[in-house]
């Protein structure tokens, strides 16, 4: 039986994510929260240290600072990378976010800055790197992981594997372009799982 919130313990959480703003950008509701193992880096380490020995039912405010949550804005790490190396059929719009696989098969993510006739502007940082966060979180449900789970690193729930998405997705390889497949999407604010990841 896990009383509190520590490692291995498969935690259901529901919060509200704001910005410095107030801007909502990411929720997940009581009835249908999140799902993450603790101490796994399912998500950010500031809120995930923050959360550490609280019990069901518990509410709290948590601030992460952009170091603990999606990173420092970088200015350096930005490509320009040649239009035509992209596949041809891509629609390309200022503002989406490719997700990218490199060589060594790491996936991340760009947001397209600038797009000229020859040139696209490829920016590596998270689209919420630079900013700091404000989570409302409350904890709906505990339970200790099974073996498997704590193989995998992450929950095994009935209603999704959301954290198994990155390995089962087909994602556009940019250094590798033969596969004409890429992902175009992932529009951050519709994504219900992008901000909590890491
Ligand atoms: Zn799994």
């Amino acid at each position: 039986m896990v009383e509190v919130i520590q490692d291995g313990a498969v935690v259901s959480l529901a919060y509200t994510l704001r910005l410095a703003n107030g801007e909502v950008i990411d929720y997940s509701e009581v009835d249908e929260p999140l799902e993450y193992l603790h101490g796994a880096e399912n998500i950010i380490p500031g809120l995930e240290r923050e959360l550490t020995g609280m019990h069901v039912g518990e509410s709290k405010e948590v601030q992460v600072e952009p170091a603990e949550g999606y990173g420092v804005y970088d200015p350096e790490d930005i490509e320009v990378v040649q239009r035509d190396l992209l596949p041809k059929n891509m629609p390309l719009k200022l503002g989406m976010v490719l997700a990218i696989t490199d060589e060594e098969g790491n996936l991340s993510e760009a947001v397209v800055r600038e797009i000229s006739a020859r040139d696209v502007t490829l920016d590596f940082n998270h689209p919420l790197a630079g900013q700091k966060l404000f989570f409302s979180v409350q904890v709906v449900g505990l339970r200790e992981a099974t073996e498997e789970e704590l193989e995998h690193g992450h929950p095994h729930g009935d209603h999704d594997h959301e954290f198994d998405d990155f390995d089962d997705e087909d994602f556009e390889d940019l250094l590798d372009f033969e596969d004409e497949d890429y992902e175009d999407d992932e529009d951050f604010e519709d994504d219900e799982d992008i901000s909590l990841k890491n």
